[in-house]
């Protein structure tokens, strides 16, 4: 079975062509300046066969980006099947399933409506999803779709962590509540996480750091999510990349008076200026924060320190909440790849039984255990596959 994996945004579409089952990856490749001149990018993963690289290919909508997905995978030279009828089923990711969705669904009409409804929580996100899925309904009509939601995993939320403690109103009526967001990668390392140490969901409290641009921590309780970093939005938690995470709400009218700002040039300030670019003055990127950091620079150290403080600290408020933890998971760009965040955010911790190995913690984008064989709870790195899962509860639903 081949499952097209497509994640849609305004202007851009990713996408990969898998098999569920092995985890085979056929091509996969990225269509961007979609409505303005196009830009297609294709990477065949079988030897012998070209890949394009930003070529001009003229997308006005969505609907010739997927026109040039489908032509470039069923391709007579280039192509890695050899029509269209070998693609069985498409898995669309979207980023807001609100309180509708707590796991994957096939789309009908129904569901189309249900995601529709979700927009006044996603603005950006879910009307973009929506547009990737018509524009893949018109050019593959009769192939299964499935949504995949960001959101799904963390539905199991019990109301003490997803409620925020604002008038009871606002929850009711306008849906403000925590909702949580890569739930799908939480979803996949968390399952890996089991297979590595050849036990059930349902037999281990997990903590899961997914450490990237955009960053969160998820407490997986018997396989279910009991609480998350993010909020309402994606904005909640953790600093990140350019995003502040959480912070004093008294700060915003103090802040917007002083620089005579309005909400839109404070948010903005907050998702883009923010984080450990933000402190460091230096960059978003963790991998220049390490090298500014090695050449003395002082705020380039303290931006890791803040980040590596926080994981921490989620560290031992999820332990507390679930009343133990069998093991904490790294993944996501810098949980894979930056060991000496890994170190500094388990620094300490020897108390709760988790002490790292110096020598594994070398490893980067493996799976790996990366503590000590004496630590009671198994630090884990295990790159995250978003695409997978996704591939793999379109399988699941559409068989
Ligand atoms: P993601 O959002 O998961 O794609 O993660 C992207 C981020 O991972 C980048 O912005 C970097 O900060 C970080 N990253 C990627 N490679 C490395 C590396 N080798 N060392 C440290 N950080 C890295």
């Amino acid at each position: 079975m081949n499952v097209l994996v497509i994640n849609a945004g305004s202007s851009s579409l990713k996408y990969q062509l898998l098999n569920p089952d092995t985890g085979d990856l056929l091509a996969k490749g990225l269509c961007e300046r979609i409505g303005i001149d196009g830009k297609f990018t294709y990477k065949p993963q079988i030897a012998g066969k070209k890949k394009l690289d930003a070529v001009d290919v003229p997308m006005p909508t969505h609907s010739e980006a997927i026109q040039a997905v489908l032509s470039a995978l069923a391709d007579k030279d280039n192509g890695v099947v050899s029509s269209m009828k070998e693609i069985d089923a498409v898995g669309h990711r979207v980023v807001h399933g609100g309180e509708s969705f707590n796991q994957s669904v096939r789309i009908d009409d129904q569901v189309l409506a249900a995601i529709e409804s979700c927009i006044p929580l996603a603005p950006l996100h879910n009307p973009a999803n929506l547009t990737g899925i018509r524009a893949c309904q018109k050019a593959m009509p009769g192939v299964p779709m499935v949504a995949v939601f960001d959101t799904a995993f963390h539905q199991t939320m019990p109301p003490r962590a997803y409620m925020y403690a604002l008038p009871y109103a606002y929850y009711e009526q306008d849906k403000v509540r925590r909702y949580g967001f890569h739930g799908t990668s939480h979803k996949y390392v968390a399952g890996r996480a089991a297979a590595m140490l050849g036990k059930k969901p349902e037999e281990l409290k997990l903590i899961s750091c997914h450490l990237g641009n955009g960053s969160s921590i998820t407490a997986v309780d018997c396989g279910k999510s009991v609480d998350t970093s993010m909020g309402f939005t994606p904005l909640a938690g953790l600093p990140m990349g350019t995003r502040s995470g959480d912070l004093d709400a008294g700060i915003l009218q103090y802040v917007m008076n002083k620089h005579k700002m309005n909400i839109d040039e404070m948010l903005g300030v907050l998702n883009k200026k923010s984080g450990v670019e933000g402190i460091s003055g230096v960059s978003s990127d963790f991998r220049d924060l390490e090298q500014a950091a090695a050449e003395g620079n002082q705020r380039a150290a303290l931006a890791q320190e803040k980040f590596a403080y926080e994981v921490r600290k989620y560290i031992g408020a999820y332990a507390a909440a679930m009343g133990g933890v069998d093991a904490v998971i790294f993944t996501a760009g810098v949980g894979e790849n930056d060991g000496a965040i890994r170190a500094m955010a388990t620094d300490g911790l020897g108390y709760m039984g988790i002490r790292l190995d110096p020598e594994a913690n070398r490893v980067r984008g493996k799976e790996t255990v990366i503590s000590a064989p004496d630590s009671k709870v198994k630090v884990l790195l295990i790159p995250t596959n978003e695409e997978l899962m996704i591939a793999k509860d379109t399988a699941a639903l559409v068989r």
